[in-house]
């Protein structure tokens, strides 16, 4: 049996897990709220600082063989506290360190709780700060098919909400306001931004933004918000699936815990004759389950470092792992 502990520190979750052989043994979170505003990375490094070694504590009720984190991609201020406890940790107990790109981890974690086919899946990726869709192609492994060319869906949502009062993480709240505007009557018209696989959220907001100015109910605004931004996705990600013949349609990240979203995707599923698959909503953002569950896959591949190895990497695409820079593999 092997038990590893996870750290998940990239944006505003603060995550550690524990899990022992692929079962969930702990999981425990605490979220940095900006009052105002975007997320400041000083603000949410100093927050991880402050919550993470209680939550390690929390989660850490079996001694781990080895300590992974979190190295890349994410807010560098972010990053740097995961490693550094991920690090001193692993010094203290006497294990090694696992490092785990945070974007391969929501896939693992999707394909580990839905039994998805790794080789058969396209991946909808859409959290807070990635809006990607992945699947693997030959020997290069993970390659993005599309993506957004500016801000990322969960962001574009929580911009859209903090302009109507609603506090962070605003997602889920434009989706209740949406809710209540119904699904009969006109849709408002929105830009529809897609450029051959890629899409584009900035125009948007801008536009919403402007309507919302202009006294259009909130309700109304976030409906058609939703249903354009929605559509987007799912046209790109209908193409992905038809360009490279795969048959499962993956769902992960945080914004997967919008209803209207999961639906969407079922119907084009439905339609072509794919499977739509979601992660459950405990591990659709960002935890430390998922990088636990990374770290377990690899470590039983051997890829380990002293801690004295740890670092991290504020950019890093999903073809590519830490643990070969840092070991100096590559
Ligand atoms: P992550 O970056 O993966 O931790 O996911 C966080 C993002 O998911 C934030 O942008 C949230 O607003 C968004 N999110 C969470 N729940 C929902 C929801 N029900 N509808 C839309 N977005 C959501
Ligand atoms: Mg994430």
């Amino acid at each position: 049996m092997t038990v590893i502990l996870g750290i998940e520190s990239t944006a505003h979750t603060f995550g550690v897990g524990l899990v022992e052989d692929g079962r969930v043994l702990a999981n425990h979170e605490d979220m940095h709220r900006p009052v105002e505003g975007g997320i400041r990375p000083s603000e949410a490094a100093t927050h991880h600082r402050e919550v993470g070694p209680e939550l390690v504590k929390k989660a850490m009720i079996k001694r781990p063989d080895a300590v992974a984190y979190s190295a890349s991609p994410g807010i560098g201020s972010c990053l740097k506290v995961g490693t550094e406890l991920a690090q001193k940790l692993a010094e203290e107990l006497g294990v090694p360190l696992v490092p785990v790109n945070h974007a391969i981890s929501h896939l693992e974690i999707g394909i580990h709780t839905t039994g998805a086919k790794e080789d058969d899946v396209v991946a909808v990726y859409v959290s807070g700060g990635n809006t990607q869709i992945i699947a693997r192609s030959g020997v290069k492994g993970w390659q993005v098919f599309g993506e957004t060319l500016d801000i990322a869906l969960g962001n574009a949502l929580d911009k859209l909400a903090r302009q109507l009062g609603l506090p962070h993480p605003g997602g889920p709240k434009l989706e209740k306001l949406a809710e209540r505007a119904g699904t009969s009557g006109d849709l408002l018209d929105m830009p529809y931004v897609v450029k051959g696989m890629d899409l584009s959220y900035s125009g948007m907001f801008t536009h919403a933004t402007r309507m919302l100015a202009r006294g259009e109910s909130p309700e109304r605004v976030a409906r058609a918000f939703q249903e354009h931004a929605f559509a987007m996705l799912v046209e790109v990600t209908e193409r992905a699936v038809a360009h490279t013949g795969k048959g499962q349609v993956l769902l992960v990240g945080g914004v997967v815990q919008n209803r209207r979203l999961r639906d969407m995707f079922d119907i084009m599923c439905r339609e072509r004759g794919v499977k739509c698959l979601a992660v459950p909503p405990e591990f659709a953002g960002d935890n430390g389950v998922m990088i636990a569950h990374s770290g377990w896959l690899r470590f039983r591949k051997g890829w380990m470092l002293k801690p004295e190895q740890a670092g991290y990497f504020q950019k890093m695409r999903v073809n590519e792992e830490p643990y070969n820079l840092l070991a100096g593999q590559e």
